[in-house]
């Protein structure tokens, strides 16, 4: 549709909604590519808002790499917010892609980003508001064909009803050649649609819910071409406005609890040189004046300080500044802190996860009282003011020493800043609940119950009150349960997701959208206790709901892993030397660090 069609058909609407920039397109660095003229066509979509969206740099890469190829389209879509819903339905009008201002059934893949459990319920509302049937055994060779990709396929079933292929691993090369491969075969007109899912689930890293196939994921080159150096700069802020450019992929810290290290083996380090060449070209062609370093753990690229110097000395006195989002306290310097934030001195976020040895040794976390005391007392005395701290409560075998361990750190912090003659920082702990993740050590392990729960706050926040210069921010533990519930949730919770979604559940990760008696009433009108399979403890030879899903990593090693938990034994490194977690072999392929 024509920009000018476009506003005739749609601009009384969006005059009305709350944001209408959200549903324009057209953001400078977008592609806006002829449908017409393009034959395979990709619709990528975030089932979340706009702002959000538009941040995610998995997003970012497939945008890129679709549209660099000249036959090939990619266009987007995000959860627009519940007014313009509203606006579209009175107004008779139907959901468009916002750059080609085409409806989604007219794209020949529909691709989700799942990032978190609590968008399922708007990846079905999308689907009906795009008029295209929400069962995948509803849907025929007239429709596209729905994929999924993003943390959340490591357990498919709960989704497995409404999504015709999962993509496993990463995404960068497995959209191209699945949209290749599905447009080839429906116009050789000789299969149907499930001979045709048939062939897409024998490529590496797809899982057809239909076949029920083993899959392995897959792994891809992190290469200077596979990098966006551009992306759609939003019309309005966002929640990461900012060059975002990769420094590594993977952690090889392998803490128990943390998903995103196990299933994103095994640690590939992008070269200095690249990372550098990236970051100038990104903020050249983007005028952005940040930057971000991405990875689950920045300073741990073996480069990281060559890098920041190089890119200090080559965006000196120009404004444009970094930063790192996710720091390791033992691999801390103040140098590094200095490099990373110059003269800004915003909040330094350091990430325990447990408050005492014993438990950071239980969760793998490798990390000391003294590094944690001494990266604080660090960034005090180079002028940041302002700690978070993140920990996890009711995680394994914790018990309320450890909890008392979380206060007693704040207190021995403060005990340094007097000896040192500091002033006392103003302490921010964010503390969550701990979800049992599939493809983790802890995969087996029970969730504590809600009310179980509440007593740890409770018990933590009268703690709390001998220390002045701390805050408490609790995640919310009936959001957490819902997330272990649906995170570990077999093919039984899929009718759960259909009901709530015919209730009108929609972009449930917003507090003010979440409404959580709905969740309880219509998981009991099914029959299924949310509190007992959120805190189930499996049996280690229980069949998993995701063991068809093998990401490299051997179940026997995280069994062990999940022994050594119990036993208080720790796990070195995969940085500093190979704990044969069965990534490597498997798969075929070795760590690449930039040494
Ligand atoms: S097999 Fe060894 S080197 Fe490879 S990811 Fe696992 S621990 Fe790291």
């Amino acid at each position: 549709m024509q920009q000018d069609s476009f506003y005739r058909e749609y601009g009384a609407i969006l005059r009305k909604t709350e944001r209408p920039a959200r549903y324009i397109g057209g953001e400078f660095g977008s592609c806006n590519k002829d449908f017409d003229s393009c034959k395979k066509r990709f619709l990528l979509v975030f089932p979340d808002k706009y702002e959000i969206g538009i941040s995610n740099f998995g997003h970012k890469i497939i945008y890129d790499l679709i549209n660099k190829r000249d036959d090939l389209l990619c266009d987007r879509l995000y959860a627009p917010d519940k007014d313009f819903i509203d606006l579209l339905k009175e107004n008779n009008k139907t959901l468009y892609a916002l750059e080609t201002k085409r409806c989604p059934k007219e794209f020949d893949v529909v691709g989700f980003g799942l990032q978190y459990e609590m968008c399922y319920t708007t990846v079905l509302k999308l689907l009906e508001m795009s008029d295209i049937p929400i069962c995948s055994s509803q849907r025929d060779l007239s429709h596209p064909l729905i994929i999924a990709g993003g943390p959340c396929t490591s357990n498919p079933a709960p989704m497995a009803s409404f999504i015709d292929a999962f993509t496993i691993g990463d995404g960068e090369d497995i959209s191209i050649e699945i949209l290749e491969k599905f447009v080839q075969l429906k116009k050789e007109n000789k299969l149907s649609r499930n001979e045709i899912l048939l062939e897409l689930s024998k490529i590496q890293g797809v899982y057809v819910p239909l076949i029920e196939n083993n899959t392995t994921k897959r792994i891809a080159d992190l290469t200077y071409e596979n990098h966006p150096t551009m992306s759609p700069i939003p019309h309005f802020a966002s929640i990461q406005d900012r060059a975002t450019i990769e420094l590594r992929r993977g952690c090889g810290r392998l803490c128990r609890f943390c998903q995103a290290s196990h299933i994103n083996l095994p640690i590939r380090e992008r070269k200095k040189d690249d990372i550098v060449n990236l970051t100038k070209e990104y903020i050249k062609n983007t005028g952005y004046d940040e930057y971000s370093l991405l990875s689950l753990s920045s300073n741990d690229h073996g480069k990281i300080e060559e890098i920041l110097k190089d890119l200090n000395c080559h965006f000196k006195n120009t404004g444009i500044s970094v930063s790192l989002p996710s720091q390791r306290a033992d691999k801390f310097s103040s140098g590094l802190a200095n490099l990373a934030q110059g003269e800004r001195r915003a909040t330094v976020t350091i990430a325990p996860e447990a408050g005492t040895q014993i438990m950071r040794d239980r969760i793998n976390k490798n990390l000391s009282e003294e590094q944690i005391i001494n990266a604080t007392i660090s960034c005090i005395k180079n002028g940041w003011n302002k700690i978070k701290y993140y920990f996890v409560i009711g995680l394994p075998f914790e018990t309320y020493e450890d909890l008392d361990g979380i206060v007693e750190l704040i207190k021995k912090v403060n005990e340094n800043c007097r000896f040192e003659g500091l002033k006392y920082p103003q302490i921010t702990c964010s503390i969550s609940v701990f979800v049992p993740k599939p493809h983790t050590p802890f995969q087996w392990a029970r969730q504590n119950t809600i009310e179980e729960i509440n007593k740890k706050i409770e018990y933590l926040k009268q703690l709390k009150s001998s220390v002045k210069n701390v805050k408490f921010n609790f995640h919310n533990p009936v959001m957490s349960q819902l997330e272990s519930f649906m995170t570990r949730g077999g093919k039984d919770i899929q009718e759960f997701i259909f009901e709530l979604y015919k209730n009108g559940s929609y972009l449930d990760s917003w507090d003010e959208n979440l409404d959580v008696d709905m969740y309880y009433k219509t998981a009991n009108k099914l029959g299924l206790d949310i509190e007992k399979l959120a805190t189930k403890e499996f049996k280690s030879d229980e069949i998993l709901p995701w063991d068809k899903i093998n990401y490299g990593v051997d179940k026997s090693w995280l069994l062990n892993e999940y022994e050594k938990s119990k036993q208080v034994i720790s796990t070195i490194p995969c940085e500093v030397k190979c704990n044969n977690c069965g990534v490597c072999a498997n798969l075929k392929t070795h760590k690449v660090l930039d040494k």
